[in-house]
């Protein structure tokens, strides 16, 4: 079985096995699997990612649920850029527009963004594979490199 858990320290979601004892969040914390409160489950680590990317929005403010629950006061802007680009770019419904928007956003937040930041959005959007989905922007020409390994959308207009 498998779960998703949110880092106490970082608050940023993650996938876990639920037979670990201990997992640890990229912010470097040790998070004990046992105690975490479970937000999602699912059977297999194939189904674990988009309910990771589900998570994370709605720790963005990004679910309408969430939203509902907080009104009428507004969810606040996260000072995370990650997790504000996670709650734009998880709003689109089609997998190319959650990509070109994860793109654009960093862009917005960033300015250039590494392979690492990108790394981060597109783990909490829940697509695989963010070193393909990156290299395809950049072959369709909407990403550009303009310093080796940093990115920028080559538009930032949606
Ligand atoms: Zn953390």
């Amino acid at each position: 079985m498998y779960g998703v858990i949110v880092c106490p320290r970082c608050k940023r979601a993650k996938g876990v096995d639920l037979d670990q004892k201990t997992t640890s969040c990229m912010c470097g914390f040790q998070i004990r699997v046992r105690s975490a409160r479970i937000r999602a489950r699912a059977e297999t680590a194939r189904e674990i990612a988009p309910l990771v990317g589900k998570v994370s929005a709605e720790l963005a403010g990004g679910s309408d649920e969430y939203r509902k629950a907080a009104a009428p006061v507004r969810p606040k802007r996260s000072r995370d850029p990650h997790v504000r680009v996670l709650g734009i770019a998880s709003k689109l419904h089609d997998r190319a527009g959650r990509v070109r928007t994860a793109a654009v956003e960093l862009t917005k937040e960033l300015e250039v963004f590494s392979m690492d930041d990108w790394r981060r959005v597109l783990e909490g959007l829940g697509v695989p594979r963010p070193e393909e989905a990156l290299e395809s922007l950049v072959r369709a020409n909407l990403v550009a490199e303009p310093k080796e390994g940093f990115y920028r959308a080559v538009s930032l207009s949606p």
